[in-house]
């Protein structure tokens, strides 16, 4: 497959919505990169420009060290899963996993697509399914076959769109794990956009977080979890999420605001006391929130935590792990 690379690409729609602004980043061959942000956030028109179905404003972009600014969609073999499944509803499962395989262009014989055919249906489970229409499938299994459709070619590129979005969630976490490993497999190239941060995690080799059209950081999914750049960034990933709070409250007087993430702070004795107003058991943990001085701290307790709501407890915080903000949420990072 390919390396690509993003440079300074802008994009505005209607001469007035900047919808991406100076975008740069490279995903190198065999790379799970994935763009994070929320709706609204550019992801839908980073993939298009690469697709070549939006006019790009400024900048390049280059499939192997070459520029494909100019060239044609069709030009530029990439494959595009979207976000609703887009079968041939006539056909059956195997027609619609060929089909990509039957272009003119091509001219694959029979039995090397029936292989090829078979080979994606069985890493995605579907080979029982193979002579179903495609009407005849669950949504889980439609979405299957559509990310198979892709798979079964080797273009420059994969781009996906949010595409687990419309299942539900455990067929999302299975079909997700399943990507990954296929992904592996066949050593593809992916960029895949999405606002949901188990997806980022668990797939990304690296992440790219979209605010408002700029690419505010970029890293493995480690370093956008735990060293990121703005309150922003530290906010897309964890769950439960992050505490933002002003540094007063825990007398750092200098300091705008601090992060701290719930399985940095720990229950029992401490420094603090708070009172305890809610507890979520979530069977391999425990979320307890916590009211201090009029402020809500998450805190995340591995496994089952006995106590009751209005109990007062002592708390305390991982100096270690404390991330600092200035006045306009950027990091301040310790010299
Ligand atoms: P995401 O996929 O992250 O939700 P999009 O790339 O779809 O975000 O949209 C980014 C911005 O561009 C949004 O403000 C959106 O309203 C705007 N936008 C997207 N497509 C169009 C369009 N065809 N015409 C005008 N504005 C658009
Ligand atoms: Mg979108």
């Amino acid at each position: 497959m390919a390396k690509i690379e993003l440079k300074n690409l802008s994009k505005t729609y209607n001469k007035k919505i900047e919808a991406l602004h100076d975008i740069n980043f490279t995903i190198e061959d065999g790379q799970f990169f994935v763009l994070l942000g929320p709706s609204g956030a550019g992801k839908t028109t980073t993939l298009r420009c690469i697709a070549g179905l939006e006019k790009i404003d400024n900048g390049s972009i280059l499939f192997n060290d070459e520029s494909v600014t100019e060239d044609q969609p069709a030009s530029r073999d990439v494959c595009f899963v979207f976000q609703q499944y887009s079968l041939y509803p006539h056909y059956s499962v195997y027609e619609n996993l060929a089909f990509p395989l039957r272009s003119p262009m091509r001219k694959l014989p029979e039995d090397e697509i029936k292989t090829k055919v078979e080979n994606i249906a069985s890493m995605l489970k579907i080979s029982n399914k193979l002579n179903n229409k495609a009407t005849q499938l669950s949504g889980g299994e439609m979405q299957r076959v559509a990310i198979g459709r892709a798979l079964v070619r080797e273009p420059n590129l994969y781009l996906m769109d949010e595409p687990l979005s419309s299942l539900d969630a455990k067929l999302r976490e299975s079909l997700r794990v399943e990507l990954k490993n296929i992904q592996t497999n066949l050593n593809a190239t992916i960029l895949y956009v999405t606002h949901d941060q188990a997806e980022a995690t668990t797939l990304a080799d690296k992440i790219g977080v979209l605010k408002e059209g700029h690419l505010v950081q970029i890293g493995t999914p480690e370093e956008i979890y735990e060293n990121p750049n703005s309150i922003y960034v530290s906010q897309r990933l964890g769950s439960p999420k992050i505490n933002i709070l002003p540094g007063t409250l825990i007398g750092m007087n200098d300091v705008p605001t601090f992060g701290i993430r719930p399985e940095n702070i720990t229950i029992g004795n401490g420094n603090h006391s708070a009172k305890i107003i809610s507890i979520e058991n979530l069977g391999s943990e425990t979320v307890v929130a916590l009211n201090f001085k009029d402020q809500e701290i998450l805190v995340s307790i591995q496994g089952n935590y006995k106590s009751s709501i209005n109990e007062t407890i002592n708390f305390d915080i991982n100096n270690k792990k404390v991330l600092k903000f200035d006045q306009e949420g950027n990091r301040i990072y310790e010299r």
